[in-house]
């Protein structure tokens, strides 16, 4: 029997028809009535057949390395964490969680933290991914609103893609892309990036901007617009700030930039003078210690000409994970509340209290990511959980993460596989259930909501960690968690935006609580005749306490560049995903690129002596890698660029993100990681 599911890699949320075959295994191929994908597939999606074998898989709880029951090792978790709330109060006490969970696995861990333990202090590894697209979004939306669709793109006679390799990293979206400029050649699509990566074969210009000058660009398209006359009267009564904006962006520097004057005119123009343009950005915007200000930057331009809102034009963010999305959605940031409500907002934690009946809600916003492990570092937290992410890999400064979370007091994983870098580390492993087996749903970057179905069963004693959450809550006395299906648990969540709704808030798919669950098909919020098709802003009417948008002041700031030190890019490649526990089971998609890599320019291969496969050793203040040197003149001299998706604790393992600083964006507590200060020699 062939099982509808969809993709658990990147935001574009493909469709994915799952056969489960004779020997244990699954054959996948697209599933050509999904919205998203339209039957197709990357290499990534193809291949998850092949990453569906049980071996090596966590199969039971443990505890200090050996064998436990579950009742055993949910009852010490319940222990724990009930001991360091009595001891030292709720925010002793801390999960991490990740754009790799369920909707309702993060709904439930959710309401534990925020309703019923009292504390904010639950964070995602979406923080590492687009907390300053929330963050820009709030700012000029009053709500974390992704205004468009991803038909806009193909609709669109300008396509903008800033701070996103698409084609590697949300290889579908850029496809349809592709096809789409195919049928209608006219349609111009611009690269921004410093490095010319393999989406910009596709397009008509490659802006190979100076590094982190993405700010100073669209100041500098801000200001054109406005001496050019292209501002929007009609839409300006819908939209407040235009005056300190433009006052700001002023200051924006061309030289700062690094373009040619020319190809900086001719993208000024070309933006200015189209209609339907869409500007798509992602990790390479996002990931800055100003991050919240290049978003807030690019919105600026779309709100100015009121090109948001309709067919073929508006500002996209896509999101890297599968349910990055659905976090956000049910609150999974520490400074959110469920359901886009605000934490800060008396009124709406009160709906909430009321609606979870909750015994303790959190009264204030939670530790972000760099600084909830910086309060495990310190001792602070007493009692961690970490679910389906793995920070001693993944956070900046991953070798200090890794060490805080050795030293904490109590430490549970809740994981797929037990030999990951921090799974290693925990106190107490908990088996979950993986892709292929876990039930539930997924929103993908344009918030079409997806079933993910199960066609194999779960092995061992693996379980969904909606269960483990609830069977923890059950044992610390908390009423409000007796779900038995993951059908339920959605029901409660979609009810709850219906509450949301009422508040003013722009998540509200209430008329999803009563629906088959089994049989639900891909559907976009918001549905009705409201708004546009599934699209916000278009009637002018935002989320802010006078609907209108906030237009924000941006000062465009270069990335601090110490003297003698390269600025590292990072990024990832076409075939892995994440820290590789599940794309590295296929030798397939390993033929790509095999190794840990630098990629540098060869004038600085050059001043360095380094010749290509030599290996270099890379250091910051943080740490070490050593990796297999690859030149190329794709990247700016000054500015090499490596891939991150290996781990293990030795420099030869190449973790990058043990050299990335944990610098974060004042606003969005975003780490810049596309902009690690090293050095690099032979190794
Ligand atoms: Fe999966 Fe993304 Fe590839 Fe689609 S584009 S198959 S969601 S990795």
């Amino acid at each position: 029997m062939t099982i509808r599911t969809t993709c658990p890699y990147c935001g574009v949320g493909c469709g994915v028809l799952a056969t489960p075959d004779e020997q244990g295994g699954l054959t996948v191929r697209g599933d050509p009535d999904h919205p998203a994908n339209r039957g197709r597939l990357c290499v990534k999606g193809a291949a998850l057949g092949e990453t569906v074998a049980t071996q090596g898989r966590l199969l039971t709880p443990r505890i200090d390395g050996a064998e436990a029951s579950w009742d055993r090792a949910l009852d010490l978790v319940a222990d724990r964490f009930a001991a360091a709330v009595r001891d030292h109060g709720p925010d002793s006490v801390a999960m991490y969680v990740s754009g790799q969970l369920l909707t309702e696995d993060y709904y439930a861990a959710n309401k534990l933290m925020k309703g019923f333990i009292g504390s904010a202090n639950i964070d995602t590894n979406s923080r590492l991914c687009m907390a300053s697209s929330v963050a820009g979004h709030r700012r000029a939306f009053g709500s974390d609103t992704v205004p468009g669709l991803y038909e806009d793109l193909e609709l669109a006679d300008l396509v903008v893609l800033t701070g996103s390799n698409l084609a590697w990293c949300h290889p579908v979206l850029h496809q349809r892309l592709m096809a789409a400029k195919a049928a209608r050649p006219d349609m111009r699509i611009v690269v921004i990036d410093p490095r010319r990566t393999a989406t910009c074969e596709g397009a008509d210009l490659h802006l190979a901007i100076a590094p982190g000058a993405d700010a100073h660009l669209f100041n500098l398209l801000l200001c054109h617009l406005f001496d050019t006359g292209r501002i929007d009267a009609g839409f300006m009564p819908h939209v407040a700030g235009l005056d300190v904006a433009l006052s700001a962006a002023r200051r924006a520097d061309p030289a700062a930039t690094g373009l040619e004057p020319c190809d900086l005119s001719a993208f000024l123009e070309m933006w200015a003078a189209t209609d339907r343009v869409v500007t798509v950005y992602s990790q390479g915007i996002n990931q800055s210690d100003t991050g919240t200000d290049k978003v807030n930057a690019i919105l600026n331009c779309h709100l100015a000409t009121g090109r948001i809102g309709h067919p073929g034009m508006g500002p996209f963010s896509v999101t890297g994970q599968p349910n990055a999305m659905g976090g956000r959605e049910v609150g999974g940031l520490s400074n959110m509340l469920a359901c886009h409500l605000e934490l800060e907002n008396p009124d709406h934690r009160d709906a909430v209290r009321a609606f979870w009946n909750a015994p303790r809600m959190a009264e204030r916003p939670g530790l972000k990511a760099v600084d909830l492990f910086r309060a495990v570092e310190e001792g602070r937290i007493k009692a961690l959980w970490i679910i389906h992410t793995n920070p001693a890999v993944t956070m900046p400064d991953a070798d200090r993460v890794a060490r805080a979370i050795a030293a904490c007091d109590f430490t549970v994983v809740s994981e797929a596989w037990p030999d990951t870098d921090t799974a290693r580390l925990a106190h107490v492993l908990l088996p979950a259930t993986a892709w292929g087996e876990k039930d539930g749903t997924v929103t993908n970057s344009e918030r079409l909501i997806s079933r993910q179905r199960a066609a194999l069963p779960a092995p061992g004693q693996a379980r969904p960690d909606w269960w483990a959450v609830a069977q923890v809550a059950r044992r610390m006395g908390f009423r409000g968690f007796g779900w038995t299906e993951p059908a339920q648990i959605f029901a409660e969540h979609a009810a709850l935006s219906g509450v949301a709704g009422a508040l003013g808030g722009d998540f509200d798919i209430s008329d999803l609580a009563g629906a088959d669950y089994e049989a639900l098909a891909p559907v976009h919020w918001p549905q009705g005749p409201a708004q546009r098709a599934g699209r916000f802003f278009g009637t002018g009417r935002f989320h802010t306490p006078d609907g209108r948008a906030r237009m924000a002041p941006v000062m465009a700031r270069l990335p601090d560049h110490p003297v003698g030190r390269m600025l590292l890019n990072t990024g990832r490649t076409r075939d892995q995903w994440h820290t590789m526990t599940r794309t590295g089971l296929s030798p397939r998609l390993a033929r790509h690129l095999a190794e840990p890599y630098l990629q540098l320019h060869p004038d600085d291969a050059g001043r360095l002596g380094l010749a290509a496969a030599d290996l270099a050793q890379v250091d910051s203040p943080q740490g070490r890698a050593i990796l297999r040197v690859m030149i190329s003149d794709a990247v700016r001299p000054g500015h090499p660029f490596a891939p991150i998706h290996w781990s293990g604790q030795s420099a030869s393992a190449g973790r990058i993100d043990a050299l990335v600083a944990g610098q974060v964006d004042p606003v969005s507590g975003q780490p810049a990681s596309k902009a690690a200060a090293v050095t690099v020699g032979r190794f």
